[in-house]
This record gives C-alpha cells, structure tokens and sequence, in this order.
C-alpha cells in the first residue's frame, strides 16, 4: 500500500502486465461520449453540494464545505493493491484500493475514522488522482476499489475520462456506506461494474444515534435497489474474480435484534434478489467514539454472528458468507 506521494506518480501506465479489457462498462458509456455529459451534470450537484442525502447545499466549487469536510479537490491517504477485501476482488493481485479522505456517513464507530474523521489524506488534482488510476492498474490490480467515494464522485468520473483517455481499463468498485443521493447513483448508471455498499441499520433510533442519519434505512434501501437493477447480482468469472454486480457489506453490530436482523436479509432476499452476495463480517471494534457508548463498546459474540448468518440463510441467502 502506497502512502500518498504525488511526485512519485507516474504519467501514464507502462506496465505489461495482462489487464482485463472485457467489460468495464464505462467504455460503452465513453465511446458514446456520454461521459462529458455526466460530468457536467455531478459537477452542478457540487455548486450547491447535493452529492449525498444530507444536501449541505454550500458551494464545493468554491471550496466550501459541509457535514463530510470535503473541499473542491479530493484528498486522497492511501492507493495500492489491499488483499483484505473479499476474496473475488482480491484475487492474485490484490484489489485496487484508493482510500479517500473524509465522509459524508461520519459513523461514531467508524473502523476507518483515522481517514474518515480525522481526514488523513493529501490534496490531489483531477489530473494526479487519474495517475494514481493508471498506477494502481500497472501494479497488477484486478479493479479499482474506491473507498469511500460518494463525496468526490464529480471529480472521480472526471478523472475516469483523463485516466481512460491513457489506457485506464480496471473495472470500478464502488464502495461506500451506503448513504447515497439517488439521483447520483442513477448518473453512475453504465460507469459503475462493481457496487459494494454497506447496510448498516434498518433501526431508525440506531441510525439516529450512531450515523446521525435517522432516514438511513429509507435511503439505503432505495439506493441498494437501484444499484441491483443496474449491475445484478454479482458475476465472478472462472478465475474466481468479481467483474459486475452487487456485493453488500453487513458488519455484525453488538446488541442488533432478532427483528432487525430479519427486516435486513428478508429484504435483501425478497425485495432484491436471493442471489445477492453478501459478505456478512464479524470484525467489528469499537473504535473511536464507540469506545465510550452504552451498547456497541463491546466485540459482538460468536453467538451474535452466527444468529446473523442463520437468519440470513433461513431468509433464502446463500451467496457470500459461508
Ligand atoms: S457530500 Fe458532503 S457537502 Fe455534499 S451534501 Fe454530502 S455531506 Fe454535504
């Protein structure tokens, strides 16, 4: 992994190794010229930032900034192939992380709050983050795995054209907490390969406490909906490598109820579709803020993580977490 150091980032890839030209499926959506146009219309969401639910309406351009801290240009702490995702992104050759600075979901448990709260990270241009793009691709990675991308995406996609534009071929990963403006994932429509969500709560008392985000169940439902009816279920090749889909995230929380636990996977099952891939995980830590609340300052049980994986099974799924 790569700490940030944009004068060590190459202008173009040269690397020879082999890279999948199959199907990113934002080289249709290119040749199309229909790029130009998205980008037109996420820039306009930054003027009065509209890019996530919390519509903080300031001025992005003009670096103004909202609930998630983020400025005009992304800030970026960390590129370079991670092999602690899921083992279809990771493959060989590791996932093609790129860990950005800041978020719009600000979680009191994050277990990334080094880069999320405290923003760890370094200014980069348009122009640099499409190199880091193209360098991440020349060192092997079987994708591009953004993480957390929702309060960049206008500069993202912009630096997707400069990157494509040098031979940037790596399909993307979206992965992100799952707070997402609708109308912007609809923009992603034919950009995005891989959509990686997490699905935190359906508890509206729990969203409120520890997302501050007490709509959060609403809006991550849509937003799952609509991400499965754009990519599907997760296709992995005969390598065993994620190439498009939906692959959802449900970290197992201390203290989550029976019901709640049900609401989550009957909805994935039934509203959008059994074979969804779930990775049901059982790290979680309390960190940062958890430390100190009543409730989730604990590891969860051996027992809390395998009720999930049972209901999750007893609800029709069966992809991702056995
Ligand atoms: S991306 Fe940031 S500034 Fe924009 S609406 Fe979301 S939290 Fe506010």
């Amino acid at each position: 992994m790569q700490s940030i150091a944009l004068k060590d980032v190459c202008m173009i890839s040269n690397s020879s190794q082999p890279v999948d030209y199959e199907r990113p499926v934002y080289l249709s959506t290119w040749k199309k010229g229909l790029l130009t146009t998205r980008i037109k219309r996420l820039n306009a969401l930054l003027e009065q930032c509209r890019l996530c639910p919390r519509t903080c309406l300031v001025n992005r351009v003009r670096g103004d900034k909202g609930v998630c801290g983020a400025g005009r240009f992304p800030e970026v702490a960390s590129y370079g192939p991670h092999f602690g995702e899921e083992r279809p992104l990771v493959g060989m050759h590791g996932s093609g992380t790129v860990f950005l600075a800041h978020c719009n979901l600000l979680c009191i448990f994050c277990q990334n709050y080094d880069i999320s709260h405290l923003a760890h990270g370094s200014k980069t241009s348009i122009s640099q983050l499409a190199q880091i793009m193209l360098e991440v691709q020349s060192m092997g990675c079987h994708n591009l795995n953004l993480v957390t991308p929702t309060h960049y995406v206008p500069q993202i996609i912009e630096a997707l054209q400069v990157a494509l534009q040098n031979g940037f071929r790596l399909p993307l990963v979206y992965n992100c907490g799952g707070y997402e403006s609708l109308e912007v994932i609809q923009l992603l429509d034919g950009i995005i390969d891989i959509y990686m969500p997490d699905l935190k709560f359906f508890d509206r008392q729990r969203s409120r406490d520890y997302l501050n985000a007490d709509d959060y169940p609403d809006v991550v439902q849509k937003v799952i909906k609509e991400m499965h009816r754009q990519v599907g279920p997760l296709i992995i090749d005969h390598e065993s490598i994620a190439k498009h889909g939906l692959l959802v995230r449900y970290l197992v929380m201390p203290g989550t109820s029976e019901d709640e636990l049900r609401s989550i996977f009957r909805f994935l099952s039934q509203e959008v579709s059994p074979e969804t891939y779930v990775n049901i995980m059982g790290q979680y830590r309390p960190l940062y803020k958890a430390r100190a609340v009543k409730g989730i300052d604990r590891v969860p049980q051996m027992a809390e993580y395998n009720q999930a994986r049972l209901i999750a099974r007893e609800m029709g799924l069966t992809r991702g977490f056995d």
